[in-house]
């Protein structure tokens, strides 16, 4: 364990419960510092999020996630054991936009991983242990001498949690933009953070009766509205039922980012149909908008996986930094860690 120099014990103030935030927060509070998580949501995961119903829940952001690096590959192992995630195998297709074509079985061999009973067991699983204030917004980071002061907007998320003034460092693992807004005073790193644009996502969760089957559980679809549906029962540990979560294409999302979310619901619900050859009942239908779904994929990663000042004790991690999955949210996390608790050694007096 890499414990910091002397009596002092690092705090760290850390600001957005995703994957990448727990998994730095997780890594600091593991090397003996002093830890508090912010997340302005009711639960840790952020956009590896459950929408929770009396018919079960729908996976409405991040689908499934695919393991390459050696390290993420044993966190894995760990959350597997402990029943936080397990292997999906539904029938995967791609279905072009000539319908003749048909759909074709995805080849891609990569295990996808999924959270169970929900894609928010990962973010639980990562924020077991730690001390997480949800419905906490930070409205604003001042930076002080040496340290940081958050101003928190005041919601029951507090209650029960003992704040310390300031806390050494900051982290910011919340999406580009909001990093850029919150490490204002660190104009080298708000800057980067600000040029490393998101896209947006609308998301639709539909629950169909009676449940009928296309012939496959998800689909990546080549489509101007829609680009992929999914099946919530097809995956490990999910109510049965027709529920199913829709994503727009990018462009479309871009295109009717303000439109009304019952809008938006029809209108993919309707290419849903098209493409499925599904008309069953509709029970319940809602969109949800990401607004920062995922980074631009044309904009290359940055340098490295996470954003770092060490004279303005101040850091950023997340998706953003690089291609925008769950393992690089992970990883950028981890990476942001190690750079604290490497810095904090020499620094902290
Ligand atoms: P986030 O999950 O966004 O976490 C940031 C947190 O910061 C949030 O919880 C937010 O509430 C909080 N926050 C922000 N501002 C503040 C503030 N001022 N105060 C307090 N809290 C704040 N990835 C895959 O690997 N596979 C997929 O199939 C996949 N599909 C996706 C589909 C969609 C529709 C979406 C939206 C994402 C998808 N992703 C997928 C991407 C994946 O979800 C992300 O890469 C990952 O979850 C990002 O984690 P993060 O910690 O970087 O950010």
């Amino acid at each position: 364990m890499n414990m910091p120099r002397g009596d002092h014990v690092p705090s760290v103030a850390v600001v957005g419960a995703g994957i990448a935030g727990l998994a730095c927060a997780g890594d600091l509070a593991t090397a003996g510092w002093r830890v508090q998580v912010f997340d302005k949501s009711r639960g840790p995961g952020g956009r590896a999020a459950t929408r929770r119903t009396d018919r079960g829940g729908f996976d409405h952001g991040a689908q499934y996630f695919t393991v390459r690096d050696e390290t993420f590959s044993s966190a894995v192992d760990g959350w597997c054991r402990e029943g936080a995630v397990s292997p999906w195998t539904g029938r995967i297709v791609r279905i072009a936009r000539d319908a003749s074509a048909g759909a074709v079985i995805d080849t891609d061999r990569a295990t996808r991983m999924v959270g169970t009973p929900g894609m928010s067991a990962i973010g639980r699983a990562l924020a077991h242990g730690l001390d997480l204030a949800c419905e906490s917004t930070i409205l604003r980071a001042r930076r002080l001498d040496a340290g940081w002061e958050l101003t928190v907007a005041a919601t029951a998320g507090l209650a029960g949690h003992a704040l310390p003034q300031r806390w050494d460092w900051l982290v910011c693992a919340a999406p580009a933009p909001q990093t850029a807004h919150l490490l204002a005073e660190v104009p080298s790193l708000a800057a980067a953070a600000a040029a490393s644009t998101m896209q947006p996502c609308w998301a639709v969760m539909v629950d169909l009766d009676p449940v009928a089957d296309p012939g496959w559980d998800a689909a990546f679809i080549d489509d101007s509205r829609l680009a992929w549906a999914a099946r919530e029962a097809s995956r490990p540990g999910r109510a049965p039922g027709g529920r199913w979560v829709l994503h727009a294409s990018v462009a479309w999302s871009l295109e009717h980012l303000e439109d009304d979310a019952d809008t938006v619901a029809a209108r993919l619900l309707e290419a849903f149909r098209e493409r499925s050859g599904l008309a069953d009942r509709v029970r319940s239908l809602r969109a949800h908008r990401w607004r920062y779904a995922r980074p631009d994929d044309a904009l290359p990663p940055l340098p490295r996986r996470c954003l770092f000042d060490a004279d303005a004790r101040a850091g950023a991690c997340g998706d953003w930094t690089s291609a925008g999955r769950i393992e690089d949210a992970w990883l950028s996390g981890r990476a942001l860690a190690a750079e604290l608790r490497a810095r904090s050694a020499g620094v902290i007096e």
